[in-house]
């Protein structure tokens, strides 16, 4: 949990004094993306021209509205589930256990204290907070005993009892995976033997191959742990079957058996329609044992490339571009939103409402 927030006139007990009224320090907690999830690699799967306008030339080409509602949405699911769970006796929140529901805002005022502390989605907010309390009206319970929320975790390729793969790391290693090293601990306090990446001259050779996930809510669903992810949709459409070869949800998959061995219950969906009428749907994700049998293979290989591809070509708006109309030019979401960048080079940027954010290495 990362923000502390005044609210709660009228507590006093561990409150501070402002303009009169007596305020309580709460706090708020972290939903924000991991530091290097799926989408990285994933974009790059997808076209490696998008990868390099998005992690090489900071340029965010996803819509900021949509973003900062799905934003608003998670916080205040964050802190309905983590509540739950406090007064279950005790969850998890990201990697602290939390066992007194008061120490943290309601959801209502977790997603005004977001916006607050971000700048943005004020506009947002109403729309947001109703469909929050539209979900609250109809599911009033928990579904099951919420275990974790917005839990990190991370992943990295090595050798673990002479076994190569993707093995899941202590949580107290998870900061240092940018640095170079032999081994790190396991979540089950294993260890690995790192397989670095293997590209000479690249500013990352010799540093782990990593990727990290942070878990919306863990629901123990009867005797089965179940990784549930919430979605926010314009429309619910309750088809699923795509979902299950996401690599995200893959990794998910991944991990979840790691930790949980034969206590691993799957991936849920909590898809929740931000239009009117109310939706709700709660989908398993279908299984994908071929895929995640070489998802570890699958990464090893994309960051490879990724590095391979940064020594040959520093000029980065002439990476290998999709040269197809459809494909991922033209997906199911749309045109993609790096057409005109692809069409006019820089030049095209005046055709973007385009916010500059820093290059990642
Ligand atoms: S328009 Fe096509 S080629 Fe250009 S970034 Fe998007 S997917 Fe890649």
């Amino acid at each position: 949990m990362t923000a502390h927030y005044q609210c709660g006139i009228g507590f006093s007990e561990t409150g501070n004094r402002l303009n009169g009224q007596t305020m309580t320090i709460k706090e708020l907690i972290d939903a924000g993306r991991s530091s290097r999830g799926w989408s990285r690699v994933g974009t790059h799967m997808r076209c490696q021209q998008l990868f390099a306008y998005t992690e090489r030339l900071g340029i965010k080409l996803v819509s900021a509205e949509a973003l900062t509602r799905g934003s608003i949405g998670h916080v205040g699911h964050a802190h309905l589930h983590a509540i739950w769970g406090a007064r279950q006796g005790g969850v998890l929140v990201n990697t602290e256990m939390v066992d007194d529901p008061t120490r943290l805002l309601s959801p209502r005022d977790a997603m005004l204290a977001w916006c607050d502390l971000e700048g943005r989605g004020h506009d947002m907010l109403d729309q947001m907070r109703s469909v929050f309390d539209r979900y609250v009206e109809r599911n009033p319970e928990p579904p099951g005993r919420v275990v974790a929320v917005e839990w990190p975790m991370a992943a990295v390729i090595g050798y673990k009892r002479g076994e190569w793969g993707l093995w899941v790391v202590h949580p107290d290693e998870e900061s240092r995976l940018d640095e170079e090293r032999q081994s790190v601990v396991a979540c089950d306090d294993e260890t690995i033997q790192i397989d670095p990446l293997n590209m000479p001259g690249h500013p990352d050779d010799g540093k782990p191959v990593y990727v990290t996930r942070r878990v919306d809510a863990v629901i123990e669903e009867g005797d089965r742990r179940v990784i549930w992810d919430h979605k926010f949709q314009g429309w619910v459409s309750g088809k699923v079957r795509a979902y299950s070869i996401d690599g995200g949800f893959g990794l998910f998959r991944h991990m979840g058996k790691q930790v949980f061995g034969e206590k691993f219950g799957g991936v849920r969906l909590n898809l929740i329609q931000t239009t009117d009428p109310y939706k709700l749907s709660r989908p398993k994700v279908p299984q994908s044992p071929h895929r995640d049998r070489h998802l570890a293979h699958l990464l090893w290989e994309e960051e490879h490339q990724i590095a391979r591809k940064d020594l040959d070509q520093p000029n980065y708006w002439e990476w290998p571009k999709s040269m197809h109309e459809a494909g991922p030019c033209q997906g199911q979401y749309g045109t993609c939103a790096g057409l005109d960048l692809c069409l006019y080079g820089e030049a095209g940027q005046k055709y973007l409402n385009i916010e500059r954010g820093s290059r990642d290495r």
